[in-house]
């Protein structure tokens, strides 16, 4: 981290600060210029409060060399990490596909959906038992029945399951979920990430609604923290100024997580745009920027689905739209 303090800092000052930085358990070379004075703090500099540095009078300004984010950070990991979604692994090369109803809704038709997509080549099934809903009067999910049945789907069909958790009191109900997802509005549930970080299982972390591609990486951070290192990041578009699609699918998430981190990376087409008639589109772009999967909501009868039927594909729809995932994948790698 580099403090530039101002002209007319007097060695008093500066002696003060540094003796106050000195403290923090960081080692500060002094850089004595014509004008300027240059600190450049050395060490673990995370814990750092760099808002409360630059507020001080005598600082110009302040800038951190290095990202606080070290363990999802590629620099000290290059190589690409390689999740394993319950036995399907994501990332480095490996695409996976997840994809499935909103929610759960009954028997019948977690079955049915989950014998479709895999048909059509799903690699993993996705359903909601716990829906974070912006109406408290609208369908929250059948939880743990949700779980039991989406279970019976993972039995039937060998496909592994992923569903999203809202509270760690929950936790034991997640026995047969293979992935565990960290849904956008909880990006930053920090007790959440942190009661995560110390299960072994493998975490599906949204980007919240407004948060920055650096906050993700802080979150994964968070669980990585606490032992737990298999993690996958999901883009699934942003709030903007712009209302004809629920949200604007951020694709330079991709490239820029994949510069950034060695964490696969997977988009989500369906909350991003809000309708089924974009989603196909959107994800085939995702494919072409360089995820390493997509999840799509698939109902088998959107009509009639009690959560984001408008944005589901029917199994048709999604049968059509894995071939020509195949055809995209096919295209980048030769
Ligand atoms: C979901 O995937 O079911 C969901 C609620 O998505 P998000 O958290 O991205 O809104
Ligand atoms: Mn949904």
């Amino acid at each position: 981290m580099i403090t530039v303090l101002k002209p007319n800092t007097t060695a008093e000052q500066r002696d003060h600060l540094i003796h106050w930085l000195e403290g923090q358990n960081v080692q500060v070379h002094v850089s004595e210029g014509d004008e300027y004075t240059i600190l450049g703090l050395v060490g673990d500099t995370s814990h750092i409060d760099m808002e409360l540095l630059q507020s001080l009078e005598i600082v110009q300004s302040v800038k951190r060399v290095s990202e606080p984010f070290k363990k999802c950070n590629r620099k000290f990991h290059p190589e690409d990490t390689v999740v394993d979604a319950g036995g399907v692994p994501i990332g480095g090369g490996c695409f996976a596909v997840i994809a499935g109803p909103c929610s759960v809704e009954t028997h019948d038709q977690i079955i049915g959906i989950a014998e479709s997509v895999k048909a059509s080549g799903a690699k993993l099934l996705r359903g909601g038992a716990f829906k974070p809903r912006t109406s408290p009067y609208d369908f929250q999910g059948l939880h743990a029945t949700g779980l039991e049945l989406l279970a019976e789907a993972k039995k039937a069909t060998g496909l592994p399951i992923v569903s999203e958790i809202m509270d760690m009191r929950d936790l034991d109900l997640f026995q047969d979920v293979d992935v565990i997802q960290v849904g956008a509005r909880n990006m930053q549930n920090f007790e959440l990430l942190k009661g995560l970080g110390r299960t072994g299982k493998t975490i599906l972390l949204k980007r919240g609604l407004a948060n920055t591609i650096k906050e993700l990486l802080m979150s994964a951070e968070y669980i990585m923290a606490g032992g737990n290192e298999n993690v996958i990041l999901c883009e699934r578009g942003i709030r903007t100024y712009e209302t004809y699609t629920r949200n604007t699918l951020d694709l330079s998430a991709v490239p820029v997580l994949h510069e950034l981190s060695h964490l696969p990376v997977v988009v989500d087409p369906s909350h991003a745009t809000g309708h089924s008639s974009l989603v196909p589109s959107m994800a085939l772009a995702a494919a072409a920027a360089g995820a390493d999967g997509i999840m799509v909501e698939v109902h088998n009868d959107p009509l009639h689905a009690l959560c984001d039927g408008a944005q589901s594909l029917t199994p048709e729809q999604f049968d059509g739209l894995m071939k020509q995932i195949g055809r995209v994948l096919e295209a980048i790698r030769s």
